[in-house]
């Protein structure tokens, strides 16, 4: 654990915080407050003096360790609840009900799926009661529907959770993620010019978060010109594009993330259609305009 603000602990997940883990921020004052639950065992430590857990979004990899706060109270994204409270709720959200991949399941029953009561939905632009600190919620949907960052007004930090930053570049896979609505959310966060952005998975960034947050604004746009270059090239349906790794060339390795190449693909596709960049012939195949 880290104070990188008075009363503000920064809890590094296990392996860097990559998949399946991440980060959380722990703030002293009242009853205690962790804002998500995935760093794995550096939250042992927290079991019993924490109040309140508060949750970026319902993805496994920022509530596994729900259980460890026992008694505790949890919130999160009203859009977001389902996902946490139920194996169906999970699968609804993410899309995953449809996957018929070996592979992934394997690693569903290995995570263990443990449900988690919220005692309370939030929604943008309430505050969260930490005591000493007023710590507003921003919806910034788009990963998921009910992805939400925290601002700790008195040190202009905010935690922005899978707005990561990481080179993995911004991430919409689930069949409810929406890529405008990230792009949206990013812009948001970029005119808030925070002093320190604390992400779930890469290192605290300070001086001038502005600066990355473009940058990872601006991979959304070369996933687009890619993805025109290759219908440039020659025009494809949807299922010839996705062996070609458009979005995550160096990343494969596992079944399931082409599944998710797919999601990604296709909202891109929509986007370019709508914008008539690209068109849809009656074979199935787009071609670029
Ligand atoms: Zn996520
Ligand atoms: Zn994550």
């Amino acid at each position: 654990m880290k104070e990188i603000r008075p009363g503000i602990w920064f809890i590094a997940g296990e392996n860097r915080g990559r998949y399946p883990y991440s980060h959380s921020l722990w703030i002293e004052g009242g009853e205690n407050l962790l804002i998500d639950a995935g760093a794995g065992p550096a939250l042992h430590g927290l079991t019993g003096k924490t109040g309140r857990v508060v949750l970026s979004h319902y993805h496994r990899d920022h509530v596994a360790c729900n259980s460890f706060f026992e008694g505790a109270s949890f919130s999160i994204h009203a859009d977001d609840a389902a996902g946490v409270e139920s194996r169906e709720g999970f699968l609804r959200l993410s899309g995953l009900d449809r996957v018929d991949i070996d592979s992934y399941w394997k690693m569903v029953r290995q995570t263990n799926f443990m449900p988690t009561k919220m005692d309370y939905r939030f929604r943008d632009g309430e505050y969260i009661d930490s005591g000493n600190l007023k710590i507003r919620v921003l919806h910034l949907p788009g990963h998921t529907p009910g992805h939400c960052g925290f601002l700790v007004e008195d040190y202009n930090l905010i935690f922005s959770a899978d707005i990561d930053l990481s080179e993995f570049g911004p991430w919409y896979g689930n069949t409810t993620s929406d890529l405008e609505q990230f792009r949206r959310s990013i812009r948001r966060l970029r005119e808030m010019k925070p002093d320190i952005l604390v992400t779930g998975h890469g290192r605290p960034v300070e001086g001038d978060p502005e600066r990355m947050l473009k940058e990872y604004e601006e991979v959304l746009d070369r996933r687009d010109e890619a993805i025109i270059e290759a219908l440039k090239k020659q025009p494809a349906t949807l299922e010839e594009l996705v062996p070609k790794r458009i979005i995550y060339p160096r990343h494969y390795g596992r079944e399931i993330l082409l599944y998710f190449e797919r999601n990604m693909l296709e909202k891109h596709l929509d986007k370019l259609l709508a914008g008539g960049m690209a068109a849809l012939e009656d074979n199935g195949r787009y071609e670029a305009l």
